[in-house]
């Protein structure tokens, strides 16, 4: 894997996709006090994350932790002379860098920008700092590792039970839901990463997708064009992780009638 670059700024870039942008569209952001935010934010930088930058490597220092906005995170364990493996996403939903959270300083593992967009950077030591303050991130943090443990044990029930083509379904729309848009970029090597495939089954799974009036793919970029019927098409794993991440208070309740977690545009 091509080692990417380390997140840069958002001044470094092109504006931001969407003019309208809410750093709190991030949950955990969303969830605090009025009050608590505040004193947090001067020490959020804004950061626009482009595909492939690194956030943390293998074994290397976590220095900073990441509350993506729109756009997806990636968590990928490495066996040496073997693909990357996908092995946990983070979204609006979360943060990257559990980790530090929970005591280490380091991970096995390597985080990067699977789907680009914003991002609020803040650095570990203000993390630690804020944590000791035992104000309401701390329990937020809390609620939302809990729902990683269940999105992680589920993928590993998603990897043995479930066909390529039900979980490429269900990455897609949760990739839907986090980007908040039916259109997103994602090339077919990315797309193999994270269903642990080939890029020929990688197009063969897309191609049934397209066909059935589900989505449309083309030079990498995906259009869900039917999302209800892509729920129907995912294995039940994404109802599983939402709900998950509902219980314990991150994502809201649906609107009525509405399949999946979240509509774009919210
Ligand atoms: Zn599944």
């Amino acid at each position: 894997m091509t080692p990417p670059d380390h997140p840069r700024e958002e001044a470094r870039h092109a504006p931001r996709r969407r003019d309208t942008e809410d750093p709190r569209r991030n949950l955990i952001l969303r969830a605090l006090p009025d009050e608590e935010y505040e004193r947090l934010r001067p020490a959020l930088r804004p950061v626009t994350l482009q595909v492939r930058d690194q956030l943390y490597r293998r074994d290397g220092d976590i220095d900073a932790v990441y509350f993506p906005v729109d756009g997806v995170l990636s968590v990928v364990a490495s066996v040496d002379g073997e693909p990357a493996v996908e092995v946990a996403t983070v979204g609006y939903e979360g943060v990257s860098g559990l980790p530090v959270f929970l005591g280490a300083a380091t991970s096995p593992h390597d985080c990067f920008c699977q789907v680009a967009g914003d991002a609020l950077c803040l650095p570990t030591a203000d993390l630690r700092r804020f944590l000791s303050d035992d104000g309401a991130l701390h329990d937020l943090l809390h609620r939302y590792t809990q729902t990683m443990v269940v999105q992680l044990s589920q993928n590993v029930a998603c990897n043995r039970l479930h066909s390529t083509e039900e979980r490429c379904a269900r990455w897609l729309l949760q990739t839907r839901d986090r980007v908040g848009a039916n259109e997103f970029q994602l090339t077919q090597d990315f797309l193999g990463q994270m269903l642990g495939v080939r890029r020929g089954t990688v197009s063969l799974v897309a191609g049934l997708l397209q066909q059935a009036g589900l989505i449309r793919y083309s030079r990498g970029r995906i259009t869900v064009v039917d999302p209800e019927h892509l729920h129907e098409a995912a294995c039940e794993c994404y109802d599983v992780v939402q709900a998950e991440n509902r219980r314990v208070g991150l994502v809201p309740e649906p609107p009525d009638g509405a399949t999946t977690g979240h509509s774009p545009g919210d």
